[in-house]
């Protein structure tokens, strides 16, 4: 068994120097699967640090998320993101439970209802088409098919709906990420309540130490970027251009008299989606707007659920004309101005530096599979659980963009 090959060793540090083989900045959901899965590997023997700043996740993506899973993607890159992840969580009770604790995160699949215009028709042949040669089981439904199974929609404007019956649907978000740290922390991982606030570099495209505010040094093998939203402002610590930046995404809660039981998650072509929750509904829409790079706040968008939301939603579902809005609540996305799909893998110029970012609001459900892949990556220097080669940070330089379909 060994550590991390070029780690740091397991030298023990003493008082404000301490020596780890993998460093990870950042404690959300992508964060801690990373250092379950490594800590996971009966290869690895390593040393490792999670720190986070905020041990409440306050802020953070992966507290307020809605947490989602789809497989219905366009690119077969993120098809197979999803196949390995719902495997894994079908399996969390069994994966990350500890002595005491038995896992639950209420994973429910009642699928993805996704409704386009007639002329979305094309394109969405074409996805199921993808889709479908990666095995997955998208059914593509005419309007009326589509009215026939939820007779609460209306689909009068529509052309075509594709619906996935399988892997599809959602759970709760925070209990993963906890269930990722705690299984983790058994397993040795510590984490460390602590803010980054610069990357030492040991060397030409190495970094040494990674420092943070109260004066600590990690000395480290390998440095995993996993900070979400704040993942640009942690890779301009080594000068380097990581394009992640937040972009706000506003979630309203609501009740009705109409009631759509286990209802799917529907996404209208108008930008809105919505789903059911215990009784209540969630609903969101598409940011217009990208933020600006350093804007970081959280305050809910209301004219947006009045003056775009609530018309779709009554549109689509007549019986949500007399909605009653309960609650709000806006995060951030870890927005890729790229091409909107994650980071990860090694840096071509910083070698020691791992990314792990950027999943643009697929972070959530990609969770399993992008932390199984970066520590392979880091242990074995190729990830095999999943293909993460076409996530890789050179195709920002190469300018070959993952196609994506935002929703
Ligand atoms: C409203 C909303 C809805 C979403 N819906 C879905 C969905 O349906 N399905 C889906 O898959 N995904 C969804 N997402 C996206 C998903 O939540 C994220 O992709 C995922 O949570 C990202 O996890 P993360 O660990 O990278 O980021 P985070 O959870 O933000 O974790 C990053 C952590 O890094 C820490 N950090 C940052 N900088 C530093 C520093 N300098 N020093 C120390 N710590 C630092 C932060 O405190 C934070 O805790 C949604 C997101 C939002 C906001």
């Amino acid at each position: 068994m060994a550590g991390v090959p070029g780690g740091a060793g397991l030298s023990r540090g003493s008082g404000m120097q301490r020596s780890f083989d993998v460093v990870v900045i950042g404690g959300g959901v992508i964060g801690s699967s990373v250092a379950y899965h490594l800590s996971a590997n009966p290869a690895f023997a390593g040393r490792i640090a999670v720190v986070e700043r905020d041990p409440t996740y306050a802020t953070a993506s992966s507290s307020l998320s809605t947490s989602a899973i789809r497989q219905q993607f366009a690119t077969a890159a993120n098809i197979r993101m999803s196949g390995y992840s719902i495997g894994f969580l079908r399996r969390v009770r069994e994966l990350l439970s500890v002595d005491g604790y038995e896992t639950d995160i209420g994973l429910r699949e009642p699928g993805y209802l996704i409704l386009g215009t007639p002329g979305d028709i094309p394109a969405f042949e074409a996805k199921a088409a993808t889709q479908r040669a990666c095995g997955v089981n998208t059914e593509l439904l005419t309007p009326e098919g589509a009215r026939r199974r939820h007779p609460w929609l209306r689909v009068d404007d529509l052309g075509i709906a594709s619906y996935g019956p399988d892997g599809e649907g959602w759970f709760d978000g925070p209990a993963l990420l906890q269930a990722f740290k705690r299984k983790a922390r058994a397993q040795g991982v510590e984490y460390i309540a602590g803010t980054v606030t610069g990357l030492d570099m040991a060397g030409a495209g190495q970094i040494g130490a990674v420092l943070l505010a109260d004066g600590g040094r990690l000395l480290c093998g390998r440095v995993v970027n996993a900070a979400g939203p704040w993942s640009g402002q942690v890779g301009r610590m080594t000068g380097l251009d990581v394009p992640v930046v937040p972009l706000k995404r506003c979630i309203f809660v609501f009740d009705s008299p109409e009631k759509i039981p286990h209802g799917p998650f529907v996404f209208d072509p108008s930008g809105v989606a919505f789903r059911p929750e215990g009784h209540r509904y969630l609903c969101t829409a598409v940011p217009a707007a990208e933020n600006a790079a350093d804007d970081f706040g959280l305050d809910v968008d209301h004219a947006l659920f009045d003056d775009m939301i609530w018309p779709a939603l009554a549109h689509r579902v007549p019986g949500f004309e007399r909605l009653r809005l309960l609650r709000a609540w806006a995060g951030l996305y870890e927005h890729n101005l790229f091409d909107h799909s994650a980071i990860i893998g090694r840096h071509p110029e910083v070698t020691n530096l791992v990314l792990a970012c950027g999943f643009s609001g697929h972070g959530m459900m990609h969770a399993p599979a992008a932390g199984a892949g970066a520590s392979e990556l880091i242990l074995h220097g190729e990830a095999r659980s999943v293909d993460l080669r076409p996530f890789a940070f050179e195709r920002i330089a190469a300018n070959q963009p993952i196609r994506e379909h935002v929703y």
